[in-house]
């Protein structure tokens, strides 16, 4: 390392994002670019520590350190081909990963860590800009198809680490384009999609063929995969949302957070709507119910489409601002993380429990009942929910966007067909290789996980491609 007291001299860098004012006029890009220099002090601020936590936190095990390094020196070339090491994608995680590495970086003990999400996404934005990143086709071809179905991280993920073995692959998605919640799902602000598009030219440029449209175990027989191809990858998310089952639930003005968030998605790609589906905030006082991506994602599209009020409940407490005591480094630090989109505008409340929805004479949804609650220690070491005397409280809104996670894959279809065994979790049960209770047949990403984040969903497409390469190679 160039100089091994930066850490004392330059203070970390944040992302700088863009005013609220501005932002909020568009679903353009949140964050700015850094300049080259700054940058390169904040990969001198890595102390290449010896033993690099950091790269045990990250899911994909990328080696930071050699990276921060490069960095430093200016050497971008090098550096963007050590973000792509162990990462297909690292310009999808270094827009959307929490940065679980930064969580466990030794400068963290006493310090600010190093901003090594900021740098993985500079290197990979350096790279497209130089025309460093190229597609890489397969030297030999072995003869071998394999079917992935599902276009998320995931599935992309394993279906360039296939092709580059060699392997003829055919992604399957049943929507009408590639890229799932990363296409239908995550709003333009968080990650614009000509990022995905760019990525995914890469991949049909190496070989890798999309159907879309195609709904595997509803307009193709799950079992035809089996028969015609030599492995398959199931990568199709976990996308069976939660339910919210409380009075009023039926009510006109009630949604998913995903019919929502994906209908803002299709606009933004030009896509026109019907009329008798549209759904939008704009003029609506919005009640999120859940507190995760999901309900941030949901608040900054509402303030963005013109919401008149957006508030939103979680049943949680407020995180700490700093980690608690039995929150030691490294572990992941369990402290309030705000959104960009709860910086934006909009109401925050902890603790609320949602009782009843209410609706008016036309069957619309107009206001909501709601309980404040506390968390006290049980018997078993753990925190049980009580609902605190006399809390009742109702408030007024015109759209609820039920936010409050998802259950596991959606079941039928696809599943039933192949018979295929879940675990304790409800996502797919598989072994070390990623293969299912079916020989041939493997599962990736949050099919396999149950929802969670787009870097493990690269990790897991990863490990399921190294699978699939043994088990065809007998
Ligand atoms: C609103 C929202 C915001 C999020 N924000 C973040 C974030 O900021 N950072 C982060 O790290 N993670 C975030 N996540 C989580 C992250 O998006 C997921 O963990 C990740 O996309 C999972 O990838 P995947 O490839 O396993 O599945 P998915 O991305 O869900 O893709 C699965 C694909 O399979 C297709 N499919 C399913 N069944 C079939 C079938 N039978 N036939 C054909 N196609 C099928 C689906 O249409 C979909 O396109 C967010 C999730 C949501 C919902
Ligand atoms: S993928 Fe996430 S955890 Fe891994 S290095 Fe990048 S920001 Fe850190």
């Amino acid at each position: 390392m160039a100089n091994s007291d930066a850490f004392l001299v330059y203070p970390r860098q944040e992302f700088r994002a863009r005013p609220v004012a501005e932002r909020l006029q568009d679903y353009h890009e949140i964050y700015q670019h850094v300049e080259p220099g700054t940058l390169m002090q904040q990969g001198e601020r890595c102390l290449d520590c010896g033993i690099p936590y950091c790269h045990v936190a990250c899911p994909l095990g990328n080696y930071i350190p050699a990276w921060n390094s490069l960095v430093a020196e200016g050497d971008w070339q090098r550096a963007c081909a050590q973000v792509h090491a162990d990462n297909n994608f690292p310009e999808f995680t270094g827009h959307l990963c929490p940065a679980l590495c930064e969580g466990s970086c030794t400068l963290g003990l006493n310090f600010a860590p190093v901003s090594i999400r900021m740098l993985e996404l500079e290197a990979v934005e350096r790279g497209f800009a130089e025309g460093w990143i190229k597609p890489q086709p397969p030297r030999f071809l072995t003869g071998k198809r394999v079917a992935v179905v599902g276009s998320g991280p995931a599935g992309l993920a394993a279906a360039q680490q296939l092709r580059r073995m060699g392997h003829e692959v055919t992604v399957f998605e049943r929507d009408d384009r590639p890229g799932g919640l990363l296409r239908y799902g995550i709003p333009d602000f968080k990650l614009e999609k000509q990022i995905l598009d760019r990525r995914l030219a890469q991949l049909e440029a190496e070989g890798v063929l999309f159907r879309t449209g195609v709904h595997v175990g509803v307009d193709l027989e799950a079992e035809q995969l089996c028969c015609n191809f030599d492995a398959v990858l199931l990568a199709g998310g976990a996308q069976q949302p939660r339910d919210l089952a409380v009075e009023g639930r039926e009510l006109k003005g009630v949604h998913f957070a995903m019919e929502f968030l994906s209908q803002q998605n299709r606009r933004g790609a030009g896509d026109s709507i019907e009329p008798a589906y549209e759904l939008t905030a704009r003029g609506k006082r919005v009640l999120v119910i859940g507190g995760g991506d999901t309900g941030a994602d949901c608040v900054g599209t509402s303030l963005r489409q013109g919401a008149l009020a957006v508030t939103s409940f979680e049943l949680l407490p407020q995180p700490p601002i700093q980690r608690s005591a039995d929150n030691p480094w490294p572990e992941w630090p369990r402290v309030q993380r705000p959104s960009s989109s709860h910086e934006e505008g909009g109401e925050r409340r902890y603790c609320v429990l949602t009782q009843r929805l209410l609706g008016n004479a036309q069957g619309h949804v107009e206001a909501v009942e709601a309980v404040e609650v506390r968390w006290v220690a049980d018997d078993q070491g753990g925190k049980r929910m009580e609902v605190v005397p006399d809390s009742q409280f109702t408030l007024p809104c015109d759209l609820v966007l039920l936010a409050m996670g998802f259950t596991g894959p959606v079941r039928g279809g696809l599943l039933e067909q192949l018979g295929v065994g879940l675990n304790e979790r409800g996502a797919l049960a598989t072994n070390a290789q990623k293969m299912t209770s079916r020989p041939g047949v493997f599962a990736a990403g949050d099919m396999s996980r149950g929802q969670s984040l787009v870097v493990w969903a690269i990790a897991e497409g990863r490990a399921a491609a190294e699978g699939i390469n043994q088990f065809l190679a007998g």
